[in-house]
Parts: structure tokens; sequence; C-alpha cells
């Protein structure tokens, strides 16, 4: 039996005013239903959006290392099920379980550090430049927050939005990306047994165009926290613009490694097969290009080819299997289309290039695992994004041109150099346009105590993660004391 899901609103799990509900599939094998959810609409989230506001004005008040030990206590719950969390997250999203449980981790990790921020929450103390007066700053929460997630790390991106929020003393409606509602439904029930009072995390599961449109617009939002595509980050950013809400978005990536003629070729390759088909390559962080050095590209391709071919695809509840499916028909679709589209642009396939469909995939929306060679940077594999598990090679005559066509996107998320050239690592960190760059390690893998996000169109300047996310959740109030008992004139007045 699939288990029924309800929305959580001021403390009640509660079903669509509607009534109407839909069901969540494992991607890897449609007969399995992962979950039953409510399909929501504007009215659920005003009822939520009362709700949150209401039980602001008793949260921001709670100290905040108190905010910090129920945020303890809900990580220990997400300890406690780490193992059942990521299978249910395999099942809704097809990543194979050595990733969920990544995912589920981060989560938890990105939970100690809250909980811990709960008594730091620094700010700054400063000189006056009066006499007997005090100059201080102090953080304080904003509202209520908009939470909108993506599908492809459906736990760990709601809890690294969540978490640092209500840790400030905001509250929050969450609205999961309709593909994986399952993981954040359970990551909002950890915060709710974890004792948060009622109202201060809501969860409204349905559309963007419903039920994210209903957020974004609300007057009594105040702030926006969106993961997902640059064009849907544009239209947020928009209303959001319109109405003075304050808005962190983190979008699309079209990352590159680079593996320059002077690297150890194995290590790169191990990054190179993470980065490009970890999770079918359905990343914000994934290898999507690999640029390189002329001298070691035909023997790098090679080695690659034979590595590529020999990964393991399959329902990622088998632990034998390396790459599970496509999160969706649609998005293997749009896979196969941009694999047309490489191959007219004049792309040479090197291996894949098509769905698996028959036995034991046939119930799933299964994808060989591609790459393009002879890819030149103007083609549009090389620079739009995919989401998928295809990597499109490009030769290099050198460092300067290799950094010339990794910049050559309008995205800035991850990057990565494999080389043993200190002088080469360096002058890549200093010019390539990413929020992040690994030297001899892969595009992917966050720590979830560093800054997070990109430049370009790959955001609006925030960074997740680390301290820098209390920014984004926090405002900061200026307090001047004067102990003087005279009016004191600044810029006026003078120490004598
Ligand atoms: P998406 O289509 O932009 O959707 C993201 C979320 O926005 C979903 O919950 C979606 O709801 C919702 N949404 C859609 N239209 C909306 C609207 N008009 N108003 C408000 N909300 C709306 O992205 P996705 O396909 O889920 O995720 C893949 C994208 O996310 C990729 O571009 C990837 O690079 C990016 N991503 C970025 C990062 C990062 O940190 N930079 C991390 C992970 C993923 P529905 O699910 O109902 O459509
Ligand atoms: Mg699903």
């Amino acid at each position: 039996m699939a288990k029924i899901y309800k929305n959580l609103i001021n403390g009640k799990y509660v079903s669509s005013s509607s009534g109407k509900t839909y069901k969540n599939l494992n991607p890897a094998n449609q007969d399995d239903i992962v979950g039953i959810f409510p399909l929501s609409e504007k009215s659920d989230v005003n009822k939520a959006v009362v709700a949150a506001k209401k039980a602001y004005e008793i949260w921001r008040k709670v100290p905040a290392p108190q905010r910090g030990e129920i945020i303890r206590k809900a990580t220990d719950i997400l300890i406690s099920r780490k193992e059942e969390l990521a299978k249910i997250m395999t099942r809704e999203m097809g990543k194979v379980l050595k990733e969920t449980r990544g995912d589920v981790q981060e989560a938890i990790d990105t939970g100690l550090y809250a909980a811990g921020e709960g008594r730091r929450l620094f700010s700054y103390t400063v000189p006056s430049e009066l006499k007997n007066k005090m100059a201080f700053v102090f953080r304080q929460p904003i509202g209520v927050w908009g939470v909108i997630s993506p599908w492809n790390f459906p736990m760990a991106i709601p809890s690294w939005k969540m978490f640092p929020a209500l840790l400030c003393g905001n509250t929050v409606v969450c609205k999961p990306a309709t593909y994986t509602p399952a993981s954040a439904g359970e990551f909002v029930d950890a915060l709710a047994e974890a004792g948060v009072p009622d109202g201060v995390v809501n969860i409204v599961y349905g559309s963007g165009g419903k039920v994210g449109e209903a957020i974004i617009n609300h007057p009594d939002i105040s702030g926006v926290t969106f993961t997902g595509s640059s064009d849907v980050g544009k239209r947020i950013a928009e209303v959001c613009g319109k109405t003075l809400k304050r808005c962190s978005l983190e979008l699309g990536g079209k990352n590159a490694e680079i593996v320059m003629d002077d690297a150890d070729l194995d290590l790169a390759l191990e990054g190179v097969l993470w980065g490009a088909f970890g999770t079918t390559g359905q990343r914000c962080t994934a290898t999507s290009r690999l640029i390189l050095h002329q001298k070691i590209h035909d023997k790098f391709v090679d080695m690659l080819k034979k590595r590529t071919e020999a990964l393991k695809i399959g329902n990622g509840l088998n632990e034998a299997n390396e790459v599970g499916p496509c999160v969706s028909e649609d998005q293997r679709q749009t896979v196969h289309e941009y694999v047309e589209i490489g191959s007219k642009e004049g792309a040479r396939l090197l291996c894949g290039g098509e769905a698996l469909t028959k036995g034991k995939y046939a119930k799933g929306f299964f994808y060989k695992p591609t790459i393009f060679i002879g890819v030149t940077p103007e083609m549009r594999i090389a620079k739009e994004e995919i989401f998928g598990p295809v990597l499109s090679v490009i030769k290099v005559k050198n460092l300067t041109e290799a950094i010339k066509v990794l910049n050559n996107t309008r995205y800035g998320l991850s990057s990565s150099v494999y080389t043993k050239n200190v002088n080469s690592a360096f002058r890549a960190i200093e010019d390539i346009q990413a929020g992040i760059t690994y030297i001899n390690a892969p595009t992917i893998g966050a720590e979830c105590h560093m800054p997070f996000g990109g430049v370009k169109d790959t955001g609006n300047g925030h960074r997740e993660g680390g301290w820098t996310v209390y920014e984004i959740f926090s405002e900061l109030k200026t307090v001047y004391v004067d102990y003087s008992g005279a009016l004191q004139k600044a810029q006026i007045d003078t120490w004598d």
C-alpha cells in the first residue's frame, strides 16, 4: 500500500482543499507507487501563510540556542531513519542508494551545523566615533519564507534552506518538486516530531504553476528561496522584484572538467565518471563538458569509453548498480533531443546515445551514458544545460584556451582542473568564472559548511551553505547606545 501524505498546515495534517491528489511513481519502475500526495492550490497556500505569519510572532522570540536544540532533535530523527529515508528517495527520484544516503547525510550535516549556529549567529561590534557611545549590529529574522526546491536533491536542498531559515527565527511555507515530494515530506515530519511549534513549518504539495505561483505572489511572504532552473528563477526574481521580497536563487549549471597533459589521468578518469554519470548527470554541479589537452586527448578518450561502457545501469535499490534512471519520461526525452542536436551539429557519438527500453529497463526511464567527441565550444551541447547522462568532450591546445572554453557559457556554478602544475592550478582558480573550483577533484562534492552557489546566470549573488546562508535568512539591525547624557552629533562633534 502506498503511503498517503498530507499537507502540514498549522501543525495539522490536512488534505488539499479540493480533495484532489496525485501519485508519485518510481522512475525505475512505474508499477511502484511511492506515495499519494495532495494536489493543492492557492487557497491551501493562503491557509499555510496565515499559520506561518501567526507562528512567526512566537518563533522569532524563542532564543536561538533553543531553536537550535529543536533542530538538533530533528537531526537526531534523520540520523535514526537514514537508511529508510535513503530508500524512499531512491524510489522517488531514481539515484542509487549510495547517493541517496549521501543526500540524507547532507541534511544531517546541515542540521548539526545549524544547531551549533544557534549559539553563534555572530555579527559585529565596532567603535563609535563619539565618547560614551556604543555601536553594534545583530541579526534578526525576516518573516515568512517561501521555500521552493527541485527534485534532484530532494532532502538536502530543502534542508539547506529550512534549517538555517528556522534557526534565524523565520517561519516557512515549503513546496517541494512535484517529482520528489516524499523526501521533503519526511524531512518536515522530522521537524514537527522534534517539537517545532505549530505553524512554524508548513508544507503544501502541488505544482509550480499553482502552489509555487501562489507562494511567490503572496503579500505576506517576506522572502523566497529557490533552487531550480534559470528560467523559473527569472520568473521568481521578476515577481519578487515587483513586490520587494527578499529572494535567493540557486540555478542551472554547465560545469566542465579540464584535464591537462601533466595530470594524473587515472585520477581524472575517476573524477569525470563520477562527475558526469553520478545521479545520471542530473546534478546542478554535474560534469557536462570535458576539456582535454590535445596531448592526452586520444589516450584519455579511449580510457573513458571503456569505463563508461562498463557502468552498471539499473534500479538504484540494487547496490550493484551505478547509474539509475532519468527522473521522468520528459527528462529522458530532453536528453535524447540534445543527443540529436549534438549529432546534427557535427559532434561524434563515442558511446551511448539511446534509451534503454527493453527487458529489465522496460518500466523505467533509463538512458545509456553518452559521450560526444569532436565538440566545439559554439555547439549547443557545449553551452546549454542538458541535465542527463551526456558528456561533451572538447579538445584544446593549452590552459589559456581551456579556461576560455570553460567560461564560454551563461552559467558559472562548478568547475574542476586536473593538473600537477601548481602554477596552472592557481591561474585556473583565478580566471575560471564559477562559484566553485576543485583542483584534482570532480565538479561534484560540496561540503555543507562551505559557501555554495554560482556566478553569471547560476544565481543572484547569494551563497547557501556554511556561514553565508545565515546572511540570506537574517537582516542586520544597527544599534547605537549613547550613555553620555548629552546630545552628541556624529560628523559634527569632536572628542575634545
Ligand atoms: P524547475 O523546473 O525550475 O523547478 C524547480 C521548482 O520550482 C519545482 O518545485 C517546481 O515545481 C517549481 N516551479 C516551477 N514553476 C514555478 C513557478 N512559476 N513559480 C514557482 N515555482 C515554480 O527545476 P527542476 O527541473 O526541478 O530542477 C532542475 C534544475 O534545478 C536544473 O536547472 C538544475 O541545474 C537546477 N539546480 C540547481 C542547483 C543549485 O544549487 N544551483 C541545485 C539543484 C538543481 P514543479 O516540480 O511542480 O514543476
Ligand atoms: Mg517520482
